[in-house]
């Protein structure tokens, strides 16, 4: 959450793991260690990036026909919810976010977490040019490929839903959940002060 409360896309990625962080953090305010990209893929999205400035006439991730505006602050005022997506890309005039990932296309689906990603700034983005954002783009970088993705009502609704969990977190003090597995918990930074933690 950032200093003048909107939530952060990570906030509503770590309530999905697990509600007992949003209260740890956002309650008790004990901030969660930060997670660091490794190096490398540090390295290499910053290549990327480099590489996008240098030739913008060829757009992001192959995204044919496509305009720029990288690393885009999104806000919705509605949800309170704030977040930087990589790109917003125009393909067809429509626009949508784009979002870069370190590593190989997955076979089938895109990853949960990238799905949560795309969905957060599609809303921002709908929010902000009034208009709706169905389509979103993922640029793999490890095979160079990439990935169009829907995102549909269903998804909105699923990430409404969890940002007025997050809020009744903050309003009641009160959790109503556990996290995604008791896996969650083994490098949770909050296992030492967590009643819940590792389901005990
Ligand atoms: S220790 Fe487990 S239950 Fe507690 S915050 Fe971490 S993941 Fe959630």
């Amino acid at each position: 959450m950032n200093r003048e409360g909107f939530w952060s896309v990570s906030d509503v990625l770590n309530h999905i793991y697990c509600p007992w962080i949003t209260y740890h953090w956002y309650v008790l305010n004990v901030p969660q260690s930060k997670t660091i990209k490794t190096e490398e893929g540090l390295r290499q999205q910053n290549e990327y990036v480099r590489k996008v400035r240098k030739h913008p006439e060829r757009g992001v991730g192959g995204v044919k026909g496509a305009k720029f505006v990288s690393e885009r602050l999104l806000r919705s005022k509605r949800l309170m919810l704030a977040g930087k997506c990589d790109y917003v890309v125009y393909p067809n005039g429509t626009s949508c976010p784009l979002e870069i990932k370190n590593m190989k296309i997955p076979p089938g689906k895109p990853y949960k977490n990238t799905l949560i990603q795309l969905t957060c700034y599609a809303i921002m983005l709908e929010e902000e040019i009034a208009n709706q954002v169905d389509t979103a783009y993922i640029h793999y970088l490890k095979d160079g490929l990439t990935q169009k993705v829907s995102i549909a009502k269903e998804n909105k609704k699923y990430i409404e839903d969890i940002i007025k969990q997050m809020d009744s977190v903050l309003e009641k003090e009160i959790v109503n959940g556990k996290p995604m597995s008791w896996r969650c918990c083994w490098d949770c930074c909050y296992l030492k002060i967590c009643a819940l933690g590792g389901g005990s």
